[in-house]
């Protein structure tokens, strides 16, 4: 088969053709010129309706992305005609292979959100040689249309967890069902107007059985919660409780790192992973590092073993002792004389209720494809999907 005829039939090609494919050595892949096929007609971007007239307005040249043939990346390159749509007036035309406005074409798009499912998405953005953000734009759009298209199962329990591509960058909300572990929603953002695109496309009716919410300290979060979901219990995620105390921890150590001198300073060197990994998980020869660095006499062994005082709370059984351990706690920070202990304290006091949730339902957000500060706080593996207290 001639390659124009494969990517015809490919990207199933009607009212269009190809009219030449070039190699760009350059940048290592394949163009594809795509034109009108003779004069047959095109349908309306918006509606789909066949078009009775083509409009002579200028055609501004659209460049787009397909799949890979092998290792050749492909550019497809199209000029939209724009048309008289009955319904709709003038109107740019709809291509069978992509969405309107869309830089890629159905194909790679689904390609792309399916292995964004199971690979962080920034591998997911090498591997098809997009960047990050592309990648996102995909997968909410696919997540978005999936959902029109399947049976839909009422929301009892939800987690809300953003993604950021690097810390202070965020890009998405995503909204999880936590008792299918399944992604519900993905939205732009993590601000009240993507709250509010989220409870705007979920509708009353679907808001009401949700029972409980699982999400950061994040105010915008709390505050569409509790505007929307007037019923439902917010809990503060472990997940993200445990990073503001690594965060605290860490602030510490760096506090430390730089008062020392000389030779302490030397080996106090890559210790990072030593203090905010849980010592269950450490190696026999790094546990004993760890239990000479804690004869130490400084501000970093405090946050310590504060840190891993705190780590009790969440396995408690009965609530009325997590919650006098929580309260214990909360002072002994308060008092450590350890500034970013205080303020994790009083973040803590502040959230308290939704803390407290926790010794009543045990639901924490699952592992989020693309979260890297989960790298960078080398947080010890996190689960998967959620868990119910046994
Ligand atoms: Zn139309």
């Amino acid at each position: 088969m001639r390659m124009e005829t494969f990517i015809r039939k490919a990207l199933r090609l009607k009212a269009h053709t190809v009219v030449k494919v070039e190699e760009d050595e350059a940048a290592g892949g394949r163009v594809v010129y795509l034109d009108r096929l003779g004069h047959r007609r095109l349908r309306c971007g918006p509606c789909g309706l066949e078009a009775k007239r083509v409009a002579p307005t200028r055609r501004p040249r659209r460049r787009g992305r397909d799949l890979a043939m092998r290792e050749h990346l492909v550019e497809l390159r199209y000029a939209p005609y724009r048309v008289w749509c009955r319904g709709c007036g003038l109107r740019v035309e709809r291509v069978p292979w992509a969405g309107q406005w869309q830089r890629v074409t159905h194909a790679l798009a689904r390609a792309v959100a399916g292995l964004a499912r199971v690979l962080e998405w920034t591998s997911v953005a090498a591997h098809f040689r997009l960047n990050w953000k592309t990648v996102a734009t995909i997968v909410e759009g696919t997540v978005l249309w999936g959902l029109g298209h399947r049976h839909w199962y009422p929301l009892h329990v939800i987690g809300i967890d953003e993604v950021s591509r690097r810390k202070g960058q965020q890009y998405l909300t995503i909204v999880y069902d936590l008792d299918r572990s399944r992604v519900v929603w993905v939205g732009r953002d993590r601000t009240t107007a993507t709250m509010e695109r989220f409870f705007g496309w979920l509708g009353p009716r679907r808001a009401r059985p949700i029972r409980t919410v699982c999400c950061d300290m994040w105010a915008v979060y709390i505050d569409a919660v509790r505007t929307h979901l007037r019923r439902a219990t917010i809990i503060f995620d472990r997940f993200h409780v445990t990073q503001h105390l690594n965060r605290a921890v860490d602030d510490v150590r760096r506090q430390t790192w730089r008062q020392m001198q000389g030779r302490e300073k030397a080996e106090f060197k890559r210790t990072r992973f030593l203090w905010l990994t849980n010592p269950e998980n450490l190696q026999r020869d790094e546990r004993t590092r760890l239990s000479a660095l804690l004869q130490l006499n400084s501000p970093i062994v405090k946050a310590y073993l504060l840190k891993e005082d705190l780590r009790r709370f969440w396995h408690y059984r009965s609530s009325a002792w997590a919650e006098g351990h929580l309260r214990q706690w909360l002072w002994r920070a308060a008092h450590s004389r350890l500034a970013p202990f205080k303020k994790f304290a009083r973040m803590l006091r502040t959230h308290l209720d939704g803390v407290l949730a926790w010794t009543r339902i045990r639901v924490t957000n699952g592992a989020l494809e693309g979260d890297e500060q989960q790298g960078e706080d080398h947080q010890p593996s996190r689960p998967m999907g959620y868990r119910t207290a046994s």
